[in-house]
């Protein structure tokens, strides 16, 4: 065992020391670390290089190659998982709703001056997608077969979500956008997306557009009666379509309020 000794006092000191136990100076530890590189002797350095190179060693490294290379294949099969596996909030089918003729709707609005707000559910919007989608099977992606699409309305923004099948597997994608409606111009600002329950960036949801150009194609009436419409408002299950104002039809008077009396 080496010993740090003293300058000072010539006290043999403990390799830990730092200062001398009798006297406090400060020992010159610089002793040590030339020694430490010593520690390993020729033979040792020896026997250590044969089991870097022994064939078991060589095993236990290609193992471990295996094994990174598998459990990146598992992350890469989680992935698809989270692709693969429906949202969680799938609306049920509700056969018990009358079906709305949202696009008549739209188009009396637009050309009457009656100035009567539309008002619809997620499931009435819902329903009348069935029937798009019933009705205008043609214009739908084959390659990518259209099974249904879905909305879901938050304050200020409308989820759209396609489920598609692809080899026999159910696959949704949906994008979430702010929709605005100014001066007839309806424009659609992408804020979210996803593949099954995996979150896909906004930007590059934004190029997953194209997932989208047939249902928008099976839905370009009811795109042109919207962006004539004055204005398309979206709130929790709820969208809201406000007719221009013609001027004819004024909106009814806001309730007075409560004069303060004395005042
Ligand atoms: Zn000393």
């Amino acid at each position: 065992m080496i010993k740090l000794v003293c300058p000072e006092c010539q006290r043999q000191n403990e390799p830990e020391r730092i200062y001398c136990h009798d006297c406090g100076a400060r020992l010159d530890r610089s002793a040590l670390a030339k020694v430490a590189p010593k520690g390993e002797d020729p033979k040792q350095t020896q026997r250590r290089l044969r089991q870097m190179l022994d064939p078991g060693r060589v095993k236990m490294r290609l193992l471990f190659f295996k094994i990174s290379k598998l459990s990146l294949g598992a992350a890469a099969l989680a992935v698809l998982i989270e692709m693969i596996l429906p949202p969680r909030d799938v609306p049920e089918r509700s056969k018990n709703i009358e079906l709305q003729q949202i696009n008549l709707d739209l188009e009396s609005a637009t050309t009457s001056h009656s100035a009567a707000p539309l008002q619809y559910s997620e499931a009435q919007v819902n329903n009348y997608f069935v029937n798009v989608a019933k009705n205008k099977h043609a214009a739908l992606s084959k390659v990518l077969e259209f099974e249904k699409a879905f909305v879901n309305f938050d304050e200020e923004v409308c989820r759209i979500t396609v489920e598609r099948s692809l080899f026999g597997f159910s696959v949704f994608h949906s994008i979430s956008s702010k929709v605005a409606l100014r001066d007839g111009t309806l424009t659609a600002s992408t804020v979210g997306g996803s593949i099954g329950r995996m979150p896909i960036h906004p930007m590059i949801m934004k190029s997953g557009d194209i997932l989208f150009t047939d249902l928008w194609a099976a839905l370009d009436r009811e795109k042109k009666s919207v962006s004539k419409m004055g204005a398309i408002e979206f709130h929790p299950k709820t969208v809201i379509l406000t007719p221009k104002s013609t001027g004819a039809a004024p909106s009814e008077p806001r309730p007075e309020a409560t004069p303060t009396p004395g005042a």
